[in-house]
């Protein structure tokens, strides 16, 4: 413990112990009593057929209602969050959630709003969902949104689908989608899905795309090209007019992965780049709840030309009356079931309300600001494999650490120790021990100081104690546990100790 430095934000001391419920409790505890009942009693037998009886649960535990309240508690505290501290992780945009957005989503004419209410009860809703397409399509310069995919993965896909109901329709659905090699993972299983090959174009040395390249692969085979802009490096990809005039060229359309359209928005139109379609990850830039799989919500928008094969229903105001419209003979049909993630949408609407047009474009410019301070603070410290201009997120790697042996998994472990989250590593795949940080824009100087200092630590200690690092962290719950088999099989069931 003695390589664990004294600093005023870290995680000691307060890590609860906690066993599996399973062993906790007393025979014959409750968390209720009720009077006696003076309706006897029938054994369950007697009113269900066996198939519907479960078999007995053995070790039930039985608990207090403090016992309950106490144990998930505390098992909420081994989690990380964004409301208890700083959460770099890059490409994820882990914004603070303001909590007006919670208070409005728990209004009851919104929580309470089942999904099978007529429309003429739903009004309220309905209008909201319609507004919220309309914020999305003023944000990107799209002319239409659906807002029912549920993530950013499934955006992709119904995106992918429209264009390909697009080329279907003119008689020829092709064969090919082309893709940056920085590209995030979901889309090319996106692409798969929809049954494309996918065609990686090589990174330039500033990691950019490569016009030339893009120039020899796009060809009358190609549906679409599918990119990020900013790139995944952080990047602005600023031929982005030369590569959509060449996909469209060639009849192609041009795909945008908007996961990071926090370094855009307010600022700059997606459609004004030239992309066909794009999707939004509401959980990203538009500050709903993210992290551990869901929900999120993942809206895609289309130019004119894509419209006609959006999911139904489409959401429609016939002059302030707000409807379900199924019409559409050339959807791709329905992708999710009632309206999407409800909550979720309601959720990004608050917040986009909340801001207004200038508080977004104010929160993007303090996120590139944010960003590129902690990019010049580090820039010494750690090597930048890119060291071009870069929007909202930033890409170092371990070069100078592995001198001494310390990785970039090293590093992000030590992170832990001193209270922060790790920042993203591995990803993009085209660099090597990549460390991405993303601060966002809802981060004070004090934290990305405090952040800087942490880094600017682990960086001393590297060269002064790597062994150290090898088994870092040392304050967590757990410390290096086998990450891939946590996650393929991890231990679900309680058995009791033989
Ligand atoms: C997060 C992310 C996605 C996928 O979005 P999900 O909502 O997680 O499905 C796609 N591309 C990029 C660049 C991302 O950061």
């Amino acid at each position: 413990m003695a390589h664990v430095e004294e600093n005023k934000i870290g995680i000691k001391g307060l890590v609860f112990e906690e066993p599996p419920v399973f062993e906790l409790g007393s025979p014959g505890r409750r968390a209720y009593s009720l009077p006696t009942s003076t309706i006897p009693e029938v054994e369950l037998q007697t009113l269900l057929p066996p198939e519907e009886l479960r078999d007995p649960i053995e070790h039930l535990p039985e608990l207090s209602e403090l016992d309950v309240v106490r144990h998930y508690t505390r098992l909420s505290q081994w989690n990380f969050s964004i409301d208890s501290a700083f959460y770099p992780l890059g490409s994820c945009t882990m914004k603070y959630n303001p909590k007006i957005n919670e208070d409005m989503a728990r209004l009851a004419g919104f929580a309470q709003n089942h999904p099978y209410t007529p429309e003429a009860l739903s009004q309220g809703s309905l209008r909201l969902l319609h507004e919220l397409q309309e914020f999305l399509q003023e944000v990107s310069g799209m002319d239409a949104v659906s807002l029912q995919p549920a993530a950013g993965a499934h955006g992709e896909m119904t995106g992918m689908l429209t264009i390909r109901a697009y080329h279907q329709a003119k008689g020829n659905q092709r064969s090919k989608v082309l893709m940056p090699d920085s590209a995030h993972g979901t889309n090319p299983a996106s692409c798969t899905l929809c049954g494309y090959d996918v065609v990686h174009i090589p990174s330039n040395a500033e990691g950019l795309i490569d016009i030339d390249k893009l120039r020899k692969l796009m060809d009358e085979d190609t549906a679409a090209i599918m990119l990020t802009n900013p790139n995944t490096l952080g990047m602005f990809e600023k031929d982005i007019l030369e590569i959509t005039e060449i996909v469209h060229g060639k009849g192609g359309l041009v795909y945008c992965d908007g996961a990071n359209l926090n370094a855009l928005m307010g600022v700059s139109k997606v459609a004004d780049m030239g992309v066909d379609v794009l999707h939004f990850n509401l959980h990203k830039t538009f500050s709903t709840p993210h992290g551990g799989g869901g929900p999120g919500a993942g809206p895609v928008g289309v130019k004119k030309i894509l419209e006609p094969y959006l999911p139904v229903p489409r959401i429609v105001n016939n002059n302030g009356n707000f409807a379900l419209d199924y019409d559409h003979p050339e959807s791709v049909g329905k992708v999710r079931a009632f309206y999407g993630n409800f909550g979720i949408l309601l959720r990004a609407y608050v917040y986009i309300r909340t801001l207004g047009p200038d508080g977004l474009r104010q929160a993007c410019e303090s996120a590139v600001l944010n960003a590129n301070y902690i990019k010049a603070r580090l820039k010494d410290t750690y090597f930048l494999p890119y060291p071009g201009p870069s929007l909202h997120e930033c890409v170092f790697n371990d070069k100078h650490q592995l001198k001494q042996n310390v990785k970039t998994m090293d590093i992000a472990k030590a992170l832990i120790d001193k209270g922060f989250h790790p920042p993203t590593v591995y990803f993009p795949l085209i660099v090597k021990g990549a460390l991405m940080v993303e601060p966002t824009e809802t981060e004070s100087k004090e934290t990305l100081d405090q952040f800087i200092q942490a880094m600017k630590e682990i960086a001393k200690q590297a060269e002064n104690d790597a062994e150290s690092f090898h088994d870092a962290p040392y304050l967590s719950k757990v410390s290096r546990p086998d990450e891939a088999r946590a996650a393929r099989h991890p231990k679900l069931r309680w058995k009791p100790a033989s």
